[in-house]
């Protein structure tokens, strides 16, 4: 079957997708978005949390419906028990909401059809539709049945498992080194602080770090991530969340609700991000940020600034790569510098031993620091133990 053609066919519909499909449509775009699961944002691969600057940013309203829990800031845990605490405005990201993502997603994809959109949802991407060498749309499995989208444009939102990046020769391979591996339990009959999102860092879970983001009162999404690279055998990832979860008294009696595994990127940005009629945006992109993991707001960010540069290719008819171009510009303007030094920072972070992790937490914990990141936190630490960031100096 051969459908109506458009201007941009977006595949996948996670926050990246929709706020592409907005910002495209409401600049004018023929947009199409399509979905390879049956319900937009269900099931839940995340840990939720967002911080409400990330959803200033990208003019996203907060919306009672899709906040589970609003919390008042980050606890970040070392191995001995010492805990640095940060409020929300300071934290990062990651840290002030938690969200109902099968909730939000689908009030983002809702905002993309009121500008316009259309979407389908139960619909593969397949591959790419090239005519004379060039990308004219793609191929699609609808309910069963095979399809042809004909499109000026093509942006991957397809997420970790992108696929639509490799069809179009952009390179988005990732090394062990450069995943982290998760697994998350949404508990509930659990009795955790509930007025912050928590983070425990060190050896409980390799290169990575486990957390406890509250969905309420006595339930929280209760995650692990660890470092690809560092697995020892297939399951360990599971196994090290359940060995935590059994040694922790206030977790130790919970019961989940549901569980999930995926992986995320924690890689620097790859060379490219556009072709000649394609694009990439959200974790397709590899923008995930490399020391927490977290990307809805990078994903939001990428998609506002893809939709609007896609707006002005149609009014141009121009969706060449060098006008595409001005997307990953701004994108790069954005984001660039603070993946490539969080990427560094998590370099030097997965070779930490337990005692230095110690010390760095009592270090925060004593001293404080104004707002979250690698370089606030390294000057901190060098003012009380120079010895421990001689290796991180370059990125002061
Ligand atoms: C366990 C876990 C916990 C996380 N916790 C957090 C957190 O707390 N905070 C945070 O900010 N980030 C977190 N993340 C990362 C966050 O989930 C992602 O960065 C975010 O979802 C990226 O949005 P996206 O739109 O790029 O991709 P996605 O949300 O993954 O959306 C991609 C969509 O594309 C669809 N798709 C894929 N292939 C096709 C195809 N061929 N055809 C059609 N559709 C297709 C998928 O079904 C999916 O709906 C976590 C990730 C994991 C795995």
């Amino acid at each position: 079957m051969q459908l109506k053609e458009y201007d941009v066919v977006i595949v996948g519909a996670g926050p990246a997708g929709s706020m592409t499909a907005k910002y495209a449509a409401e600049g004018g775009a023929r947009v199409l978005m399509i979905e390879k699961r049956q319900e937009i944002g269900s099931p839940v691969r995340c840990g939720e949390g967002i911080s409400r600057a990330s959803l200033e940013e990208v003019g996203i309203r907060p919306d009672k419906r899709w906040i589970a829990a609003e919390v008042e800031g980050a606890k970040i845990v070392s191995p001995g028990g010492y805990i640095f605490r940060i409020n929300e405005r300071m934290a990062g990201n990651e840290v002030g909401m938690v969200l109902e993502r099968v909730l939000f997603d689908k009030a983002l994809a809702a905002e993309a059809a009121r500008a316009g959109a259309e979407i389908m949802v139960k619909t593969s991407a397949t591959g790419l539709i090239r005519e004379d060498g060039k990308i004219t749309g793609i191929r699609a499995v609808h309910h069963g049945e095979s399809i042809r989208i004909k499109a000026k444009c093509v942006v991957g939102a397809d997420g970790f498992e992108s696929q639509v990046g490799r069809w179009g020769g952009l390179d988005t391979t990732l090394k062990p080194n450069d995943i982290t591996s998760c697994f998350q339990y949404r508990l509930t009959n659990i009795d955790h602080d509930y007025r912050y999102c928590e983070f425990i860092v060190g050896s409980l879970a390799p290169g990575g770090y486990i957390w406890i983001f509250p969905k309420g009162e006595d339930t929280a999404n209760v995650g692990i991530g660890v470092l690809l690279s560092k697995i020892k055998y297939p399951g360990q990832v599971k196994d090290l969340l359940d060995q935590f979860i059994s040694r922790d008294d206030r977790l130790k009696d919970g019961q989940p609700l549901d569980c999930v595994s995926g992986a995320v990127s924690v890689s620097p940005p790859p060379d490219k991000l556009v072709a000649d009629s394609l694009l990439l945006v959200g974790d397709a992109a590899r923008i995930i940020d490399p020391i927490t993991g977290g990307g809805i707001a990078h994903a939001c960010i990428s998609g506002m600034m893809a939709g609007k540069v896609l707006a002005e290719a149609c009014q141009e008819q121009d969706f060449s790569e060098n006008r595409l171009m001005a997307y990953e510009e701004s994108l790069r303007d954005r984001l660039e510098n603070k993946l490539w030094r969080n990427w560094m920072a998590k370099e030097k972070l997965i070779t930490l031993s337990d005692e230095i992790f110690d010390k760095i937490v009592k270090t925060l914990a004593e001293v404080g620091v104004e707002k979250m990141s690698v370089g606030n936190i390294l000057k901190v630490i060098k003012a009380r133990h120079p010895e421990l960031i001689k290796e991180f100096e370059e990125l002061i």
